[in-house]
């Protein structure tokens, strides 16, 4: 029985691994398509659950333990409706044919079916989640004592066999549960720093790394676009005047801003550094392209930005633009070309936009 309920734990331990990592796919590791996880977790829950019956651990004639009804109730975390239905199908199924069929195993096969369609009803509606899953385990748990003690007449022996199979089952839920939740928040993070790597930490804008990617990506796979180069007219004299924090402020509002401007046109905006910005807009023209960024420097113009002080300031940006592919094909030579355009901006009197064509 000792040797029997290890094997089930180390096949619970097994299955959350396997379930886990891939499907949650939190770190994009596994990439077949997301409609078909419910049916893949159904089937390898379904195929755990027999293995764990397999490794049963027999109390009575007519009962047995194992971890099935947990691996039912946690497929359903992982895969929605459809997998404690299909798993208990399986389960169920193997349940009645595995040992001797009789009218006992019919019944605990039913037993499992029975209470994998009822929770893949349940959570159609209301989704199961971490915390929800000891309510369905609880409802899981209740039916099958009932079952036992309806095999067993509701005899002592079978009060015995409830208690057992109420240890087994909350041992196994715990099991699961603990180590489940343990990779969700472990992975979660991971999620939270990958993120962080590729945001700017004081605007919340894509940082220059991810403008990398993201540009490398639109001269892969976009016919044209263009880079617009944004920077801050003086803003070393806001920092001079208001202080540090302050200026961090007007940074923070600006990118608020160029990002709604930007929305309408799918521009990807970027802090490349200090108080110099960019946005990646595809399958524009030149011409149509230097509109964009003149939207944008206008947004920035025209409102004054209120900072914690409760002053009001003005502040104006210049504009640098190129376009692939007639300005360059590598993001070197169009950033390069775009910030030439910029300092033309600068150069012409500031809060001034230029394609590099123009210039
Ligand atoms: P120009 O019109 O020629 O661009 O003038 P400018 O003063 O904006 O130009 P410059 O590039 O010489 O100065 C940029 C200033 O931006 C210098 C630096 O102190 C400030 N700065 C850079 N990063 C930050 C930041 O994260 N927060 C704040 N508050 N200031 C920053
Ligand atoms: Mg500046
Ligand atoms: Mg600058």
């Amino acid at each position: 029985m000792l040797q029997n309920s290890f094997i089930n734990f180390c096949v619970l331990f097994t299955f959350a691994i396997l379930t886990y990592v891939p499907f949650q796919n939190k770190l994009n590791i596994f990439t077949l398509h997301p409609r078909f996880n419910p049916f893949i977790i159904g089937g390898v829950s379904g195929v755990t659950g027999c293995i764990l019956i397999m490794q049963t651990i027999i109390i009575s004639n007519n009962t047995v333990v194992d971890g099935r009804l947990a691996v039912i109730v946690f497929s359903g975390i992982l895969g929605g409706p459809i997998a404690p239905i299909l798993s208990s199908i399986i389960i169920g199924v193997f349940r009645i044919f595995a040992f001797d069929v009789s009218q006992f195993s019919i019944i605990a096969g039913m037993n499992t079916v029975v209470i994998g369609f009822v929770i893949g009803f349940l959570t159609i509606k209301n989704q199961m989640t971490f915390r929800n899953s000891a309510f369905y385990f609880t409802y899981a748990i209740l039916q099958t004592t009932f079952v036992i003690g309806y095999l067993n007449n509701w005899t002592l022996l079978a009060l015995n066999q409830i208690i057992l199979f109420l240890i087994f089952s909350a041992l196994s839920f715990s099991i699961l549960y603990f180590i489940l939740n343990q990779l969700s928040n472990l992975f979660t993070q991971i999620k939270q720093i990958e993120e962080m790597s590729r945001t700017d930490y004081l605007t919340g804008l894509y940082n220059n790394r991810k403008f990398q990617e993201h540009a490398q990506k639109l001269i892969d796979e976009s016919p044209c676009f263009s880079l617009i180069l944004l920077d801050v007219d003086h803003f070393k004299r806001v920092n001079d005047q208001y202080g540090h924090p302050i200026g961090d402020e007007v940074l923070k509002e600006l990118s608020l801003r160029m990002k709604e401007s930007a929305k309408a046109f799918n521009g990807i905006v970027s802090r490349n550094g200090g108080e110099e910005f960019s946005v990646l807009i595809s399958n524009v023209s030149e011409k149509d392209s230097t509109n964009v960024a003149d939207i944008i420097r206008k947004d920035v113009e025209k409102k004054e930005f209120l900072v914690s002080t409760g002053e009001l300031l003005k502040i104006t940006i210049s504009c640098g633009i190129s376009t692939f592919p007639d300005n360059g094909l590598v993001i070197h030579d169009l950033y390069k070309l775009a910030d030439k355009a910029l300092y033309h901006a600068k150069e012409s009197g500031r809060n001034q936009v230029f394609h590099i064509n123009k210039t």
